[in-house]
């Protein structure tokens, strides 16, 4: 069994849906490929897959692909990409939709059993049948829940062949509807199918019909042989009229988890501060040309997003988004969360385990001046400060480095103690410790050069600033991300009418173009990492991540800080 995460399936919730029913663990997770993943979706996948590896079980990717108008390719390898990535193997990768033909013939039997009726009314009908707006009236059944069997069933064959245009006809459940004491909207004799006169990805024209998630979704659950069906709780009305299905078809027994799928129902993970619906996250992608508003983000994996895609983009370890939905729990309350307790997260794992490099964002040159112009000495330095004798890089060390525009005061002042004028201060990893003599300025005012000598022996400095020799340095392009809204509350704004726009954070994107790195270290890193992705810490900086998309594109090496060093209290 594996240890990590396994807190949050050896006790609370996890463990008392696994005592209710400890059989071999059979689980699935059931996306609509209908868009991409976010960070929610990533609790779905690590209770599914992970409950089932806890017990020695199997855990199914099952695209529920029931909706032929929204679905694409692109969303299906996407998924898949996803669960890999945070380290979970399907036992199968299934599709709803390959049990079209079984869940036809279900269908049929269940209208045979007298459990289903071909309708023909309107919404608006079905609406009143249902106790009208407010669900409050009287409840009843309209004549077409009476009609014969034999009627029912020509009648779905008809809308089978085509026969009927969209909302013409339902197939629907023979459920509770007329018993005025079933207060259960789900049981309110729902649509089994419906009439879409679409192509569906894979199974192409054969279907004029397609099953609802109602009926299908336990069906297939039962196919499959899945022990435990964990969804999220707006799904809690719906166990009833999953078990009446189950029961009416034989798959389950009437007031028993003996036989047949249980479904049990966990809170959802909310990040506040995101936004995660996918509508929303499109008029972020694709701005709106209604309103004049153009795209705020590069794409569905823009890091600045919390999709899966832009969480990896990022550069987040996929074990640290599995920490952190494995410490905050499984219970079946929402979990509403702050998007800064995600960072602690994040930050803490890559604390233990990011190598160290050095970055500097706006660099300025220093001369050392009384070092000889070809002075040059290399220093072995390990990756990682409490691992002294572990992975080491070399740095080469020669006359000219670059230090920090933050690290440098042109007029010194009594609480600042790192670089000014006549003041000395340390340089990370050198043994010796550099004294201002001088700078000068570019006609817009910018400090444009420093020169320092070398300070040998000595009081021990108040600071140690980071740098990178100048001779030895890798370009890059650094990316800070912030917040991409002012407001945090981004949900609450205006999204009918575009109103959303004057939110947007003019900084959520902080680019850094002139920015260096050691080049030695980085190239170390990249044999060290095997094509995968390149994550350090940058000294004093920030936790980057190697973009080698943009990397490519750009032909530099391009930057994303995953999260900053330290959590910002300002705000
Ligand atoms: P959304 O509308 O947010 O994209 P969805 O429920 O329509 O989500 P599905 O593709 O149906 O998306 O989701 C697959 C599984 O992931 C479902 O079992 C669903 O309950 C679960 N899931 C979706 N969002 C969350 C969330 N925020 N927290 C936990 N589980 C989630
Ligand atoms: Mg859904
Ligand atoms: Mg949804």
């Amino acid at each position: 069994k594996p240890a990590q995460h396994a807190n949050m399936f050896a006790e609370g919730w996890l463990k008392k849906v696994y005592e209710e029913k400890p059989v071999p663990v059979r689980t699935r997770f059931p996306p609509e490929p209908n868009g991409f993943l976010h960070i929610g979706h990533a609790k779905a996948i690590t209770v599914n897959f992970g409950f089932a590896e806890y017990h020695g079980g199997v855990c199914f990717l099952r695209f529920d692909d029931t909706n032929p108008e929204k679905e694409d390719e692109i969303f299906f390898t996407s998924i898949i990409d996803m669960v890999k990535w945070l380290g979970f193997k399907p036992y199968q990768i299934t599709y709803s939709s390959d049990n079209f033909d079984r869940l036809y013939e279900l269908a049929e039997e269940l209208i045979k059993r007298d459990k289903a009726y071909v309708c023909h009314c309107s919404q608006e009908e079905t609406n009143n049948q249902r106790g009208g707006p407010d669900n409050r009236g009287k409840r009843y059944g309209c004549a077409h829940r009476d009609r014969p069997i034999e009627e029912s069933l020509s009648e779905f064959r008809a809308m089978r062949d085509g026969k009927y245009e969209p909302r013409e006809a339902f197939l629907r459940m023979k459920q509770k509807l007329t018993d005025p004491s079933e207060g259960n909207p789900q049981m309110w004799d729902l649509p089994a199918y419906r009439v879409v006169k679409k192509s569906h990805p894979r199974t192409g024209d054969k279907w004029r019909i397609y099953p609802t998630y109602d009926f299908t979704h336990c069906l297939c659950d039962a196919f499959e042989e899945i022990s435990h069906s964990l969804c999220t709780t707006e799904f809690y009305l719906s166990r009833t009229s999953y078990d009446w299905l189950c029961e009416a078809l034989d798959f389950k027994i009437p007031g028993s988890e003996s036989k047949g799928p249980m479904q049990r129902e966990y809170g959802r993970l909310n990040v506040a501060g995101t936004i995660l619906s996918k509508r929303r996250i499109q008029m972020l992608v694709e701005g709106s040309l209604k309103h004049n508003i153009l795209p705020a983000v590069r794409g569905w994996d823009d890091p600045r997003l919390y999709t899966l895609v832009g969480i990896r983009r990022r550069g987040v370890p996929p074990e640290a988004l599995k920490t952190f939905i494995s410490e905050l729990g499984v219970t079946d309350a929402l979990t509403n969360i702050e998007v800064t307790r995600f960072e602690q997260t994040v930050r803490r794992h890559l604390e233990q385990t990011a190598p160290r490099l050095s970055l500097i964002l706006d660099p300025i040159p220093v001369t050392i001046e009384d070092l000889p112009e070809d002075y040059s000495t290399e220093l072995r330095i390990p990756f990682h400060p409490k691992k002294p004798d572990g992975d080491a890089r070399t740095v080469t060390l020669s006359r000219k480095i670059y230090i920090d525009r933050s690290d440098f005061l042109e007029k010194d002042d009594p609480n600042f103690f790192r670089l000014a004028p006549n003041k000395t201060v340390g340089l990370l990893n050198v043994p010796f410790l550099i004294r201002c003599t001088g700078f000068t300025k570019s006609d817009s005012g910018d400090v444009e050069s420093i020169q320092a000598v070398k300070v040998e022996g000595g009081e021990k400095p108040k600071a140690y600033i980071h740098w990178v020799d100048a001779t030895s340095c890798t370009p890059a392009t650094a990316r800070i991300y912030n917040a991409l809204f002012l407001s945090d509350e981004p949900n609450t704004l205006d999204w009918k009418e575009g109103g959303w726009v004057k939110s947007l954070n003019p900084n959520s994107e902080v680019v850094y173009e002139n920015a260096v790195v050691e080049k030695a270290g980085l190239e170390e890193l990249r044999k060290m990492e095997k094509g995968e992705m390149i994550r350090f810490q940058g000294l004093r900086t920030g936790y980057f991540c190697v973009d080698e998309k943009d990397s490519e594109a750009k032909g530099k090496v391009m930057l994303n800080q995953i999260v900053s060093l330290k959590e910002d209290t300002s705000k």
